[in-house]
């Protein structure tokens, strides 16, 4: 199993970099984590694959998630 860079669109990238949620670093792009607050590289191998989000990953890193840190929404599968 591999993990993958969901293909953002340049606008979500603007976007969310204005927000403070994505930067830019010498590794790549990172995700900030909505729960604990910290960059991860956005990828698949730190957040879920979620489709259903513009971003196409979960706004938690997947170590929330799996330790039910999130205090609502769904639980990742
Ligand atoms: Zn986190």
């Amino acid at each position: 199993m591999s993990h993958y860079c969901p293909p953002f669109t340049p606008s979500v990238i603007d976007k969310r970099v204005s927000a403070g949620r994505f930067i830019f670093t010498e590794l790549g792009l990172e995700k900030r984590c909505s729960t604990c607050g910290e960059f991860f590289p956005a990828d698949t191998e730190f957040f879920f694959s979620q489709k259903s989000r513009p971003e196409g990953i979960s706004c938690a890193c997947k170590a929330c998630i799996v330790e039910g840190k999130i205090k609502s929404g769904r639980r990742a599968q």
